[in-house]
């Protein structure tokens, strides 16, 4: 694998007559939406099958219609201290949003960046065949009956939300459903304590709905940084989000056309709710694609393995994005499938992704950014006396005149040793996501602790406290 690798980045061979295309791309989303168009760039004639809609989950599903709920739901609470600025006292509830117009709105700029995106790819030379694909052998295709033959395929298929075997399974909403409720509920039941169901829980609290958050466990945002899970734990319970540890949904009996009695395994307390929705996790969507038929190995969570080059077991297939086990973000998957069409059709050097210096948000409020080691990797790879903690717990500027019980917090992790570079940073802020970039490139750089303190702080800001903590 490693000398068929080798000899195709090195022969560089962008056309091959033998086949209809050079590149196959099963999957319109965020990686084969890149590895596409870069591919088509570098001269390669190339094919893009998409079942739904161009731009994948993020942006139908996902990142930017996500956003935009963010942005919508931060208004009330923008609103009401607004008066302590003089503006006019607002208080808003959620029957006072007009939700029907928010959705048309976002549907419209969805359908802007639909066809956006088809518009790119066709003036990039990328040929789109609309329908679901399936393999028929490891260089061929089927699209709605018809077979196309590729030297190279890449499989893009991202993921789909998981939802539980249990009885009243049929009245979950899942996020591919929130996005398109006809009405906002009085109260929601969300489960699960990931990103999404963080930041949902986060949205519909913004809103003035009712929140209850179920967790299977004992925290929110299990992965990272356990000071960070405590924070922002704190802020959500300090803004009305009820939430209920160590428990699990047995079962959901209809009541009435928006009324759901929810009872839990361990737990006899009922309750009673308008919506039930599950954010657990999200499983590849490569069931019924024809994988096992031709020998793709998948694992037993249906997702693809491959090697640090995106190359699966069979040398002229390879998979990016959601659909492999690595980090399942936009960005990620685009430079999994950049540096993939760049290795394949521009003669360029195998290039690795960095996975241990990806950035990345929590659109919570408030918001969480992450970048590098939490504290408990820190000790696993340092042992206990191996590094230093500095932080820093203080209330942002803008919460002061509405006397909001707001917290902000930073915290980073520093090498202890002669370099002392800063390894993990984690942020609690309103603009933690817009910060945490720029950390991530200073992570990157390997930036050392002294460096951050001669930098000069930019005043009055959340971000100068990263610069500022001794
Ligand atoms: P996808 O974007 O899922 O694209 C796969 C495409 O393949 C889909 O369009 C699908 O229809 C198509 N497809 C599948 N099978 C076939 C087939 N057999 N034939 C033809 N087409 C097929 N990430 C961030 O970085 N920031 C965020 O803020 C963020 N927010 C998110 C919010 C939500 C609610 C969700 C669900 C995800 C969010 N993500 C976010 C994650 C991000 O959306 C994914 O990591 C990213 O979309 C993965 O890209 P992908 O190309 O692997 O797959
Ligand atoms: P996550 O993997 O982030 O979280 C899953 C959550 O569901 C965990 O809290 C987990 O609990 C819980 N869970 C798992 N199984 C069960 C179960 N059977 N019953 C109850 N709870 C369960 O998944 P998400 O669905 O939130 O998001 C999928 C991925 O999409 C994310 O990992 C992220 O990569 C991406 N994403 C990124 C966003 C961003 O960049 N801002 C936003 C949204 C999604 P436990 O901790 O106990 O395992």
């Amino acid at each position: 694998r490693f000398y068929s690798r080798l000899a195709m980045s090195k022969t560089n061979e962008k056309t091959d007559s033998n086949y209809d295309y050079d590149y196959f791309v099963i999957g319109g989303g965020s990686g084969g939406v890149r590895s596409s168009r870069i591919a088509a760039q570098h001269g390669a004639r190339v094919a893009l099958a998409e079942d739904k809609k161009l731009g994948g989950t993020c942006v139908n599903v996902g990142c930017v219609p996500k956003k935009l709920f963010c942005y919508a739901s931060h208004f009330r609470e923008l609103f009401h201290d607004a008066h302590s600025y003089g503006w006019p006292k607002i208080d808003m509830n959620y029957n006072d949003h007009n939700w029907k117009q928010f959705i048309e709105n976002k549907n419209a700029e969805i359908q802007r960046l639909n066809n956006a995106y088809e518009k790119t790819q066709k003036d990039n030379n990328v040929e789109i065949i609309k329908g679901h694909a399936t393999l028929k052998n490891q260089n061929t295709v089927i699209v709605n009956n018809k077979e196309y033959t590729s030297k190279y395929i890449l499989l893009a298929v991202g993921g789909h939300p998981i939802v539980p075997n249990i009885q009243g399974r049929e009245h979950i909403i899942t996020s591919d459903d929130a996005f398109f409720l006809e009405k906002l509920p009085k109260n929601i039941l969300i489960v699960g304590g990931g990103y999404i169901a963080t930041e949902f829980a986060c949205i519909f609290n913004g809103f003035g709905c009712d929140v209850t958050l179920i967790l299977r466990g004992k925290t929110i945002l299990r992965s990272f940084d356990e000071d960070v899970q405590a924070k922002l734990t704190e802020e959500l319970k300090k803004s009305g989000i009820h939430l209920r540890y160590e428990t699990e949904v047995e079962r959901i009996e209809k009541l009435s056309d928006d009324s759901y009695s929810v009872k839990f395994k361990n737990d006899t307390k009922t309750i009673n709710t308008n919506l039930v929705m599950f954010a657990i996790g999200r499983q590849p969507s490569t069931q019924n694609i024809g994988l096992e038929k031709i020998g793709v190995k998948i694992n037993e969570k249906s997702i693809i393995e491959v090697d640090d080059y995106s190359q699966t077991n069979i040398s002229n297939i390879y998979a990016v994005g959601d659909c492999t086990d690595r980090k399942a973000l936009t960005p990620v998957a685009i430079q999994e499938g950049h540096y993939l069409a760049n290795m394949l059709f521009n003669n360029e050097q195998p290039r690795k992704v960095d996975y241990d210096t990806v950035g990345t948000t929590v659109f919570s409020e408030p918001a969480i950014g992450t970048c590098g080691l939490t504290e408990q990797q820190a000790k696993e790879k340092y042992g206990s006396d191996g590094y230093d903690v500095y932080e820093s717990t203080f209330k942002p500027m803008f919460a002061q005149l509405p006397k909001r019980d707001r917290k902000s917090y930073v915290k980073l992790i520093v090498e202890k040793n002669d370099q002392q570079r800063v390894v993990g940073i984690h942020l609690m802020d309103h603009s933690a996501p817009e910060i945490i970039q720029m950390c991530s490139v200073a992570i990157r750089a390997g930036a050392t602790k002294e460096l951050f303190d001669h930098s000069i702080g930019i005043h009055p800001t959340s971000a100068e406290e990263i610069v500022q903590i001794r």
